[in-house]
């Protein structure tokens, strides 16, 4: 069994940024030597996200940041004093981690899919932790 954790390190340069990490997720898990496993995607903020989307169309991701804006306004009624609460709103809806299966050393991921990190809250360094675990 092959147990290997890295950190991704993402320096994001708008307040919300929708940035694909594919490449660097199959840079780790090609490296740890698993052929057969699963890989974690793990964001380690309050105010990001992971997620799995079309690469395809990157009017999907502008279509993405504008609903999730429409829904969880920047200004609205919040009691938090920090003034970042639709970020931490956006987070939790996002979530903040993706598992994908490995195959052949491969990501299992489908033809229009990609791996993404979302920030709400930047533009600021931020960290991936990227965990392999297989075979
Ligand atoms: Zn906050």
């Amino acid at each position: 069994m092959i147990d290997r954790l890295e950190s991704l390190s993402i320096r994001t340069s708008a307040r919300e940024e929708i940035v694909n990490i594919t490449e660097q997720v199959q840079r780790v898990t090609g490296a740890s030597g698993v052929r057969s496993g699963m890989v974690w995607v793990y964001s380690p903020h309050t105010t990001s996200g992971i997620t799995i989307q079309e690469n395809a169309d990157p009017d999907v991701r502008v279509d993405l940041l504008g609903h999730l804006a429409e829904l969880v306004p920047r200004k609205a009624s919040f009691r938090h004093a920090e003034g970042n609460s639709d970020a931490h709103i956006k987070s939790a809806l996002v979530g903040a981690s993706q598992a994908v299966p490995i195959a052949d050393a491969r990501l299992l991921l489908g033809t229009w899919q990609a791996i993404f990190f979302c920030e709400f809250d930047g533009p600021r360094s931020r960290r991936v932790m990227v965990k392999v675990l297989g075979t």
